[in-house]
């Protein structure tokens, strides 16, 4: 059974130091277990904070522990009468090839289009976009959505979302391929380039009526050119910040927390951070049925960066945190 397992703590952009590949013996069953056999390994930006000792919502993953993460997984033995060998389910096995679980917490995953939508479209990256954009950004039609990361996992979702409630849409991505691909395959109404030089007169343009919800995956750079677009009553949902991940300390400059609560206060900004596992046993259940209709009439599409082989899920995901990947990272660990 091999795993990747924390070696170090990163300090700023992980290196492939920090992970080490280990080998242990394939565990044996008792009685009420299954044997997992990793299909598909979600690589997620939120995998960079367990890496790290700092306070988190969740706890820090310990030195020599097997790095966390959802999987699509295979049943390949069984001595629980609830999973049968070949079952495929949705479970949270981590960076490594078997996993005996008693059954808790998994779900099977059948009729959709692709198995590893379980952990894209369908799974935690897709709710995320839904949870965040519809019950805290709370768009109307005509109302401008401003969205960066926009054809990673849960930008691309969160944008097409709001293109089928009537909005002008807006993403932010890497020029090129990327950028491309948001107007033209996922039909935003504007696609920028948040390196360009002239980024933020860009913007300004592609919101003549300014912002009205701004979907915070990234921060940085993106949140400073934002903040002065957005309207009287504007929503940000804040789901990540990513340009911060690997930031060591805090940015040089003044303190601008005064300009900032001065704003969200003169223009009655609402601002709300939400972590999507606290969301689950209410709002899954509706997200899926809707989700599922979209998927069904063609109305959402998602793009999965396949990665191949268990050995590449240290190199795919230092890559994510630099933006490397296109689309949402499944890692393919083969059958
Ligand atoms: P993505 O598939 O969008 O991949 C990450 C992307 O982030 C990169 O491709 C790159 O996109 C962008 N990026 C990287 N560095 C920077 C930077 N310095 N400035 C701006 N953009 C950058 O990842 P996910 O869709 O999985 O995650 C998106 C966000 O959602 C993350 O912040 C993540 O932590 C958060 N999240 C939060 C959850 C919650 O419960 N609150 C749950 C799931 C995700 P590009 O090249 O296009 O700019």
């Amino acid at each position: 059974n091999r795993q990747w397992v924390l070696n170090q703590r990163p300090n700023g952009a992980p290196t492939p130091d920090d992970f080490k590949l280990v080998e242990s013996d394939i565990p044996s069953l008792n009685e009420g277990e299954v044997l997992l056999k990793t299909r598909y390994l979600s690589l997620d930006p939120y995998m960079r904070g367990r890496m790290s000792d700092a306070p988190s919502y969740a706890p820090s993953l310990n030195i020599g522990e097997v790095i966390v993460g959802g999987t699509v997984s295979e049943v390949v033995e069984s001595k629980n009468p609830k999973f049968a060998k070949g079952d495929r389910v949705l479970a949270g096995s981590g960076w490594q090839e078997y996993e005996v679980s008693d059954g808790t917490g998994l779900m099977l995953v059948e009729g959709l289009p692709e198995p590893s939508y379980a952990l894209s479209l369908m799974g935690m990256p897709g709710f995320t976009a839904y949870h965040g954009l519809l019950n805290i950004g709370e768009p109307k039609p005509g109302e401008t959505v401003v969205v960066a990361s926009a054809s990673g996992a849960v930008g691309s979702v969160v944008g097409q979302i709001a293109k089928l409630k009537g909005c002008r849409v807006v993403g932010i991505t890497s020029g090129g391929k990327k950028q491309q691909y948001v107007k033209d395959t996922l039909g935003f109404d504007e696609s920028l380039d948040r390196h360009s030089p002239n980024f933020e007169a860009e913007l300004a343009k592609a919101a003549p009526d300014g912002i009205d919800v701004y979907y915070e995956n990234v921060g940085g750079a993106v949140f400073d050119a934002v903040l002065p677009l957005l309207n009287d009553f504007a929503r940000i949902p804040v789901c990540g910040v990513i340009a911060h991940y690997n930031a060591t300390e805090l940015p040089q400059g003044p303190d601008r927390v005064p300009m900032l609560a001065g704003m969200i206060l003169r223009k009655r900004i609402r601002m709300q951070g939400f972590i999507i596992m606290d969301h689950y046993e209410t709002g899954y259940a509706p997200f899926a049925k809707e989700m599922t209709q979209w998927l069904k009439a063609g109305q959402i599409r998602i793009k999965e960066d396949r990665v191949q082989g268990f050995e590449a899920a240290p190199e795919a995901f230092i890559g994510l945190l630099e933006g490397k990947n296109f689309g949402k990272v499944v890692v393919d660990f083969g059958a």
